[in-house]
């Protein structure tokens, strides 16, 4: 009992730190855990343009649904295949569902990608800056990550990373933070290259004038991600997917959680992919908010890379931008800083509503003067 208390009281204390330092693998004390973008209490009055999520609301399809769901479909377990939903992202992308695998959300792609195709000493390779959960999940599968800088204007290094030869390359297209695209040319190039696993994260798709859908059909070795977080709406819901060869997703399918995919989302999102009307009226909202925004902000002196997410990467001439971030934290409206190299000088955006991205300008003026 007394040993009971004393251990309870001295938790705190450097030498119970280590103590619990024993518990775990060294690569996980090693490491430092991924951090999202702050996310406020419901309700609280803030405009939020810190993690790209739609400023729009959900498909009104989608939300009938939902409405509509039964008691005796949380009864049950649910179809640990969401066949529902893959069949409506079948319908909608034109490819065989056996080639669809879904996930709650498509880091739960990532991570059946990392825990399946690489182990502890081998590379995951990906150009930088990009996604971090890239190099966490890298770093929690005890393998080892290999960062190649981005050239110029955020042209993808494709020969450096061919020459990295990793058991997993990652390319977001378009990139986050950057908005910008790698070309399908590239990407065929790296895909036949690689003797690896090629991962095309396409999270922000639904808002690029292109995609490479075409690169899957053409290499096996190639898997594309989508989710329903940005173009549907739909982050709190937790849905997205992987597309490739029906092999490849084979020993993905061994790694996964047994019911990744909950009732809810799979009937939820079956219903939001299939409103794809909703979902590119949006889209098309937020590009021509983009374009605006983009034009609004070089007004204001930064520098801005083109987009094709809904999101802008914008570059403060004058040097560090935490400051800005920071200001106009304490006006209410919340972007996205990142303290790391190439990025300490920039903001990145998401594009809200016009009500938003005009608020987000006028408390920038006031800032900057
Ligand atoms: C938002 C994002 C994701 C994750 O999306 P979820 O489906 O919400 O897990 C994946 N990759 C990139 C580059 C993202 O920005």
């Amino acid at each position: 009992m007394e040993k009971c208390k004393l251990r309870y009281q001295f938790v705190t204390t450097a030498q119970s730190t280590c103590r619990f330092m024993t518990f775990f693998r060294p690569n996980i004390n090693a490491m430092s855990g991924y951090v999202p973008g702050e996310q406020p209490l419901p309700g609280t009055q803030v405009i939020k343009l810190n993690t790209n999520e739609n400023p729009y609301p959900p498909s009104p399809a989608a939300l009938q649904v939902l409405r509509e769901l039964e008691g005796e479909l949380l009864r049950r377990y649910p179809d640990p295949m969401a066949g529902a939903f893959r069949e409506a992202a079948s319908q909608v992308l034109g490819v065989p569902a056996d080639w669809i695998l879904v996930g709650n959300g498509s880091d739960d792609l990532l991570t059946m990608i990392i825990r399946a195709c690489s182990e502890p000493g081998q590379r995951v390779v990906y150009p930088m800056p990009t996604y971090v959960l890239y190099r966490t999940l890298t770093q929690i599968q005890g393998a080892e990550f290999v960062e190649v800088p981005y050239q110029e204007n955020y042209t993808l290094p494709v020969e450096s990373l061919i020459e990295a030869q990793g058991a997993v390359t990652f390319v977001a297209s378009p990139n986050s933070p950057s908005g910008t695209v790698a070309s399908v040319e590239q990407l065929e190039k790296l895909a036949a290259h690689l003797s690896g696993v090629l991962v095309i994260d396409e999270a922000y798709v639904d808002f690029a004038e292109t995609n490479a859908l075409e690169v899957v059909k053409k290499y096996d070795n190639v898997i594309i991600l989508r989710t329903l977080s940005k173009g549907y709406s739909l982050a709190g819901l937790r849905l997205g997917f992987g597309v490739a060869n029906p092999a490849l997703l084979e020993g993905l399918i061994k790694v996964k959680d047994s019911y990744n995919v909950d009732a809810v989302a799979c009937a939820v999102g079956a219903a939001a992919i299939a409103d794809q009307d909703h979902k590119n009226t949006n889209a098309n909202m937020i590009k021509v908010s983009r374009a605006q925004m983009a034009d609004d902000l070089q007004k204001l002196g930064f520098h801005v890379l083109p987009s094709q997410a809904n999101f802008l990467l914008a570059q403060f001439p004058e040097g560090n931008a935490e400051f800005l971030y920071k200001s106009l934290k304490e006006r209410g409206i919340l972007v996205r800083y990142f303290n790391q190299p190439q990025l300490m000088d920039k903001l990145r955006i998401t594009v809200g509503t016009p009500e938003q991205n005009d608020a987000l300008i006028k408390g920038l003026g006031e800032v900057l003067t």
